[in-house]
């Protein structure tokens, strides 16, 4: 969450909780930063997270201002979603439907078809880029959502980062999005505050 590096960072283990995290210091309104601000942005994060070919993104035109901040209204509102299930919370019949909503649009851009013998769900040639995003992002959302262990959902415990991650650990006790990052802060932190006590 480095406001000073641009390159995005995939450490959620999710592509759901890795596209809410495109912003930094999510807690602190005023060192927030938004790595989402233009199509170029959003282009780079999608062909860093595999979701549309390099052919596909040639021009960054392709996605429109209206595609862009519906990307962005989805991520804010997954952020609610996610922060809510990390807090203990019960998900509410409204954000059901919604989700409901766009599962309905995104089941709609796809068909099976076979391929020695495989079948697989492909989306359709002609979607658009924004839905390409949009689209998987859902998808894995319903699938995290569906799979039952809410409680891999976690936030990130520094006071100004709100990065959301799935805790793999052995132990479940991660605490940090990163310990280069806000692990590493708290180290220092701690270190600091023992050593004004001596
Ligand atoms: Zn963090």
């Amino acid at each position: 969450m480095r406001p000073q590096q641009r390159q995005f960072q995939f450490i959620s283990g999710h592509l759901a909780l890795d596209f809410v995290n495109t912003v930094a210091y999510r807690l602190n309104p005023s060192k927030f930063r938004d790595y989402l601000e233009t199509a170029a942005d959003v282009t780079a994060w999608a062909k860093e997270a595999r979701l549309l070919e390099t052919d596909r993104i040639a021009s960054t035109q392709s996605i429109a201002r209206d595609g862009i901040s519906r990307l962005l209204a989805l991520r804010e509102r997954l952020y609610r979603l996610f922060r809510a299930i990390a807090l203990g919370k019960l998900i509410s019949d409204r954000r059901l439907e919604l989700l409901n909503n766009d599962l309905l649009h995104c089941r709609d851009k796809q068909r099976l078809s076979g391929r020695d013998g495989v079948v697989r769900w492909d989306w359709l040639k002609q979607m658009n880029s924004t839905d390409r995003i949009f689209c998987p992002v859902i998808l894995q959302t319903v699938e995290l959502l569906t799979s039952g262990d809410h409680s891999l959902i976690k936030q990130c415990d520094d006071q100004d980062c709100g990065w959301l991650f799935l805790d793999r650990s052995q132990a479940k006790r991660r605490k940090w999005c990163s310990m280069a990052d806000c692990g590493n802060r708290a180290k220092a932190r701690r270190h600091y505050q023992q050593f004004t006590k001596q």
